[in-house]
């Protein structure tokens, strides 16, 4: 099921980078629900399209595989962080500090991180590595 690359996804909804009106073909269809495997932009093998697209530009295979292994490192990567940013919060919960800048425990990049903690409210972090560009919005 190789989408089409002209395929923008913002949030719930779906949008063609080549100009292409998705909604108005999904309010011809009729269909509360059920169309998504329908479209021509998601599936390649839809037993009835919703329409024909002469614009549609499929990834290949390969292009596939890279995003999913990109997916897969980028997911890999933020859990690995995770044991050391709870720690920094536990520290911080029980300091009563709200924030501080420290060492990043995905890059270990030397006070790189701006952690704010919402006290005395739900505890609830936030961070953000300057260097690495991971974080984590609670
Ligand atoms: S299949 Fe057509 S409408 Fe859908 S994203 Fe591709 S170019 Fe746009
Ligand atoms: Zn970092």
């Amino acid at each position: 099921m190789n989408k089409c690359r002209h395929l923008i996804r913002e949030g719930m909804s779906l949008k063609c980078a080549a100009g292409r009106d998705i909604k108005a073909w999904v309010a011809r269809c009729g269909r509360p629900s059920g169309w998504g495997l329908m479209l021509p932009c998601i599936n390649n093998a839809p037993e009835k399209p919703l329409f024909d697209c002469p614009e549609v530009d499929r990834k290949t295979d390969a292009e596939v595989e890279a995003e999913r292994k990109e997916m897969d490192d980028h997911v890999n990567r933020f859990v690995s962080g995770m044991a050391g940013l709870q720690k920094i919060k536990d520290g911080m919960v029980s300091d009563g500090t709200s924030s501080m800048t420290t060492t990043c425990p995905w890059c270990d990049g030397e006070n790189t991180l701006s952690v704010s903690i919402a006290l005395g409210y739900n505890n609830h972090i936030r961070a953000r590595c300057s260097s690495c560009e991971m974080g984590c919005l609670e």
